[in-house]
């Protein structure tokens, strides 16, 4: 297992103004997934916070969470969940519609995607706003699983999302801008 250099993570977030509407300053992560040592070490640290925790699924968020979410669920032999945009999943779904920093919503997860009272860990690259990741939180629920803690690679502590979460969920994140 190897440590995250936190100055390397930093360096490899390389920041993109007006992406995708103008006065967001987007967060792209390209750099951080081209760098096969860091990648690794972001995984393991992920995967060491969710290990802390009694769980049996990773529940991860279309799309950039997918690529963080799945090699952690790998990595502790764990299933993964994936929460989707509208329309994408082909079986009975579950939805919520929230507000994101740039524009509107929608998500949904599997009606069978896991049994009641199984417990999951969140994982996304970034929170922002905390919309996104409230309502992936509310899915879970609504199929009577529960979520011990939400993981991030990133963190917009400028825009509170930490706020949107119930707070019995710990929220771990790798790097606060
Ligand atoms: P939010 O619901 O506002 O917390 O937004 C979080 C979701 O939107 C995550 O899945 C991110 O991938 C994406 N996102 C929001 N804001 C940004 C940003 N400034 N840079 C990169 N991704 C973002």
């Amino acid at each position: 297992m190897s440590r995250v250099n936190h100055a390397q993570l930093q360096s490899s977030i390389r920041d993109i103004l007006d992406f995708p509407t103008p006065g967001i300053v987007f967060k792209d992560i390209s750099p951080l997934l081209g760098d096969g040592p860091l990648f690794r070490s972001v995984i393991d640290e992920l995967a060491e916070i969710a290990s802390n925790t009694e769980l049996s699924k990773i529940v991860a968020i279309d799309a950039r969470g997918f690529v963080f979410g799945a090699a952690v669920a790998y990595k502790l032999g764990l299933g993964f969940i994936p929460i989707r945009k509208k329309g994408k999943l082909p079986y009975k779904t579950v939805g919520s519609s929230y507000q994101l920093e740039y524009g509107d919503a929608a998500m949904e997860i599997h009606i069978d995607a896991l049994n009641p009272g199984e417990a999951t860990v969140l994982v996304d690259d970034l929170l922002a706003t905390g919309g996104t990741s409230a309502s992936a939180v509310n899915l879970v629920q609504k199929l009577g699983g529960s979520v011990k803690a939400a993981l991030f690679v990133i963190e917009l502590d400028f825009l509170h999302g930490r706020a949107k979460l119930p707070p019995d969920v710990p929220v771990h994140s790798l790097i606060r801008f």
